[in-house]
């Protein structure tokens, strides 16, 4: 780890004057202090949130409030979150270990990294890390990485469950930098990597999440996510799908749905929604319906399995929901 100097902040104003781009933020220091020590990000100043007022989970007329700097592990029990969106509890819950649940905060899962192994070792080519170098996963590993949203310049997955849930619940985050404050939609916030894969959100230099916003929404009650993965415990998703259903005895009304572990950012699924509103409960509606997910899916030599394995999750979560499985 190369040195750096450490300074913290006392509001959120004076943060984001100093963060340039020489500068990074921390908070629960999960992601940013690997990436310090295997010299993926070398920083020369590091702001520590910890003291800012950036906290609560609250449940107002419009919806659900959590502030950002509130830890992983306290949103997934919250009565609040529990209660009205299982499908964001049930995604940090399913999410690494613990241990980090204790200490990362929502802001910096939302803002967290690849877990492509190219991105994180310094001694390969990567156009993420650096823009132009090529990208190995291409023609090499790829097993978890991308088969939508992908381009010539990069294939990696977004790694964050918890993005998975928001995107499909509509959640939009709150941005601030010096007193300029603006909401943004989580769905738009994300880039697909395009020619810029180092560009992979509408972060501006300094911006920091203060909050995330959840739309509020009675039937999100009946709501889950389901993470296919290699392993129960402390890994990242092969397939995973959020979703929420209204029903009207055996028709569904409306649903709200996004999968991870296959875009290169988390894949919202507008067509799906369209294609079961006002369709039959069953089975092989939601199987038609699961294929439109795959529309414009570019597969790799590794990771074919993702686009039966995708349709596959979806089907069974929404199977779960509508007690038919
Ligand atoms: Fe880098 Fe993206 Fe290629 Fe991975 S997939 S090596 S992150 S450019």
């Amino acid at each position: 780890m190369r040195p750096f100097v450490y300074e913290s902040a006392s509001s959120a104003q004076e943060a984001t004057s100093r963060g340039a781009t020489d500068s990074a933020f921390i908070a629960g220091g999960t992601t940013i202090i690997d990436l310090m020590k295997l010299e993926v990000m070398n920083p020369s100043r590091l702001v520590d949130l910890n003291p800012l007022q950036m906290r609560g989970i609250e449940m107002r007329e419009d919806g659900l409030r959590i502030g950002a700097l509130e830890k992983m592990s306290d949103v997934a029990v919250h009565v609040e979150v529990t209660a009205n969106y299982p499908v964001i509890s049930e995604a940090l819950l399913q999410s690494a270990s613990a241990q980090i649940r204790n200490m990362a905060s929502i802001g910096g899962n939302l803002l967290q990294r690849t877990r492509c192994g190219y991105f994180r070792d310094v001694n390969t080519p990567c156009n993420k890390r650096e823009p132009g170098s090529g990208c190995p996963a291409i023609d090499g590993e790829n097993r978890m990485h991308a088969i939508l949203g992908t381009s010539s310049s990069c294939v990696a997955t977004h790694m964050s469950d918890l993005a998975v849930a928001l995107v499909a619940l509509d959640a939009s985050i709150r941005l601030q930098n010096g007193a300029e404050e603006r909401l943004i939609k989580l769905d738009d916030f994300y880039l697909v990597p395009g020619d810029i894969p180092d560009h992979e959100n509408q972060l501006r230099p300094g911006e920091l999440i203060t909050e995330v916003r959840v739309p509020r929404l009675p039937w999100a009650r009946r709501s889950t996510y389901l993470k296919i993965r290699d392993r129960e415990s402390y890994e990242f998703a092969l397939t995973s799908a959020a979703v929420a259903l209204d029903v009207d005895g055996d028709k569904i009304r409306d649903i709200l749905i996004a999968v991870g572990g296959v875009g290169t950012k988390p894949w919202n699924l507008p067509k799906v929604r369209e294609a079961l509103a006002g369709k039959p409960l069953k089975q092989e509606t939601f199987a038609a319906a699961a294929k439109l997910a795959v529309d414009g899916a570019r597969p790799l030599r590794h990771n074919g399995f993702k686009v039966e394995l995708v349709q596959r999750t979806i089907v069974l979560a929404l199977m779960n929901l509508g007690d038919l499985a």
